[in-house]
């Protein structure tokens, strides 16, 4: 049986008072939700206290970070830890994200440094790789992932794979309201696994789960879930409304 995850990262968005009043519209969308689906929600660090404590008993939405250090603790100003995001309930760290790669200088080095460090700690990190358009129009987009998926995955231990998840999130796709096909989803999803396996072994390939990310909303969400090697969506718009993400959760529960 699949086990999809559907993740929303919020961004730079909802403060705790916001992300309260998030929470609780999520949880009343989801009052019936079945537990085949995994939800996660990562909102902004100043805000995961406020989230756990408005899910309080509330089954089956996991809370995670949008970012984590790889030291244990020290003068990292500004920086967060594994043990740190542990406490608040954390069970996830989103690691590599594409404005991070961008914005805050973040190497395959680094990704890879933060997703050993999860995994050591007990973080299932979600490691984001995707290509940009001139990359994908240059015909380097596999060249690219290849190499991100590769350096990020070094020197992990076979044993604690499977609790690795990838993120294929086309750069072009994030933000902008257009996604890939689901041809082209389905097509990078699966050379992702085939490079899992070659890094790993085909049992572990084959029990990753890799999501999509980028413009994945309500109206899309069944065509790019519907793809064999989709095993869910990382969301940021849609996430922001707890409507659409509550949508994107029934269409998976669906399938
Ligand atoms: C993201 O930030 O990971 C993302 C996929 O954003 P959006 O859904 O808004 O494209």
């Amino acid at each position: 049986m699949r086990r999809f995850l559907i993740a929303g990262n919020w961004k730079m968005n909802a403060g705790p008072s916001e992300a309260r009043h998030l929470i609780n519209s999520l949880k009343l969308e989801l009052s019936n939700h079945k537990p085949k689906v995994e939800v996660l929600v990562c909102p902004p660090i100043i805000s995961l206290v406020a989230v756990k404590e408005e899910l309080d008993q509330f089954i089956g939405i996991e809370l995670g970070s949008q970012n984590v250090h790889y030291e244990n603790n020290g003068a990292y100003t500004g920086e967060v830890s594994t043990e740190m995001l542990k406490d608040t309930g954390c069970r996830y760290s989103i690691v590599g994200h594409s404005e991070r790669r961008s914005y805050f200088s973040e190497t395959d080095e680094i990704v890879n440094k933060k997703a050993l460090k999860c995994l050591n700690d007990g973080l299932k990190p979600i490691i984001c790789v995707g290509e940009t358009l001139e990359q994908r129009k240059a015909d380097q987009h596999k060249d690219v992932v290849r190499n991100q998926v590769t350096k990020a995955l070094a020197g992990i231990d076979k044993d604690i794979a499977q609790k690795v998840v990838i993120a294929y999130e086309p750069i072009w796709a994030i933000g902008t309201g257009e996604t890939a096909t689901p041809q082209q989803a389905q097509e990078m999803h699966q050379f992702i696994r085939s490079v899992v396996s070659d890094v790993f072994d085909e049992g572990i390939a084959n029990g990753l789960q890799i999501l999509y990310g980028g413009s994945m909303k309500p109206h899309n969400a069944e065509e790019l879930l519907q793809q064999n090697d989709v095993d869910g969506g990382l969301i940021g718009g849609a996430s922001l409304k707890a409507k659409s993400f509550a949508s994107i959760i029934e269409t998976a529960e669906s399938l």
